[in-house]
């Protein structure tokens, strides 16, 4: 797993009036600083080429959120929330964030947290019934928390404050201190991501490995956590029978009999773009290729998906290890 190490620190001026500002400026006080006008617009980052992606990850950017905009979800929660980070200093060759914000997927922190929180907080106390918020659609908040050190905060300030509502986040890390001891557990939903640890090695640069995360799911599940796992994303190559027979079986021997109980599954195939190409050829010339030409199709301009007869094939696949493997546990969906 990658730890913090930043080259240079970007920040936004008004970052000084909040306490996690003042925290981070403190925190990092002998890493180089540059002060900037916005997170959104960094002039000279811009100009990195793609083979530099690997260097733009060593930047942490501090500013604050402005935009707040909730987008309705129907998979695992009700919403998807813009929450404290966007972006990570992990490498995972396929990542969406790369998609959204092309080589500007560096780790962003937002010091507004608690405007952040007191516009969820309101939210859900001002719905009729229990929503369950997505706040880790924009980044790794576990991964994040080594930098600022507030998950555990942040997430207890909206327990106490909220009276309905429950948070989930997805984690490629076995950095679950911060939720161990929360006061009410029932409220937070934390989502294992898994795959073969092939893929976590050659794909998933800098996330832990597949021991430690389902360590960290036992871990969860004593401390009376409910086992929710994503197996994404599903990337398909010429061993993807075996890969994903590895990862069950890993999962069989290696989860306590209490994780492998009732599991939620949620189950992702990868989507990939040409700007995950470009970027990948020119950053990891020496990575396996994620684009195939065989088995995927294109989904609008630049985009890639699987094919849908290979795909449904290793839907089949998966689905019928998970059910002979995992026979009381719940697929919300596959996709
Ligand atoms: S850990 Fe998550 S957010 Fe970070 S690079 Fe990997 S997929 Fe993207």
């Amino acid at each position: 797993m990658v730890k913090p190490t930043f080259k240079r620190i970007y920040f936004e001026k008004d970052i000084v009036n909040y306490k996690l500002g003042k925290y981070l400026l403190d925190k990092y006080s002998d890493i180089p600083k540059t002060e900037i006008k916005s997170h959104n617009n960094i002039e000279e980052l811009r100009k990195y080429e793609n083979k530099d992606f690997g260097k733009l990850k060593q930047y942490l950017i501090i500013g604050t959120r402005k935009t707040h905009k909730y987008v309705e979800n129907h998979k695992i929660s009700d919403f998807l929330v813009p929450f404290s980070s966007s972006g990570c200093y992990a490498m995972c060759m396929y990542c969406y964030l790369v998609c959204n914000y092309n080589k500007c997927s560096y780790l962003r922190v937002f010091v507004n947290t608690q405007e952040i929180l007191d516009r969820l907080i309101k939210f859900s106390n001002n719905s009729d019934k229990e929503l369950v918020f997505e706040i880790g659609s924009n980044s790794d908040l576990l991964l994040e928390n080594l930098v600022t050190d507030s998950l555990k905060d942040n997430i207890e300030y909206f327990l106490n404050n909220t009276t309905k509502g429950k948070l989930t986040f997805p984690t490629k890390f076995n950095l679950i201190e911060p939720l161990l001891n929360l006061s009410d557990k029932k409220r937070v939903i934390p989502r294992m991501s898994l795959n073969p640890n092939r893929i976590i090695q050659k794909v998933e640069f800098g996330t832990s490995s597949l021991n430690e995360r389902l360590d960290a799911i036992n871990n969860l599940v004593e401390h009376k956590y409910k086992p929710y796992i994503l197996i994404a994303p599903v990337i398909i190559t010429d061993s993807f029978e075996k890969d994903y027979l590895s990862l069950i079986q890993d999962m069989k021997s290696k989860l306590s009999s209490k994780a492998q109980k009732k599991i939620t599954f949620e189950i992702i195939f990868m989507t990939y773009s040409f700007i995950h190409r470009k970027i990948n050829e020119e950053a990891f010339p020496n990575a396996i290729n994620l684009y195939s030409n065989d088995l995927m199709t294109s989904r609008g301009i630049g985009k890639y998906h699987y094919r849908n007869d290979i795909k449904d094939k290793c839907k089949n696949y998966l689905l019928g290890l998970i059910k002979e493997n995992f026979k009381d546990c719940t697929i919300k969906y596959i996709v």
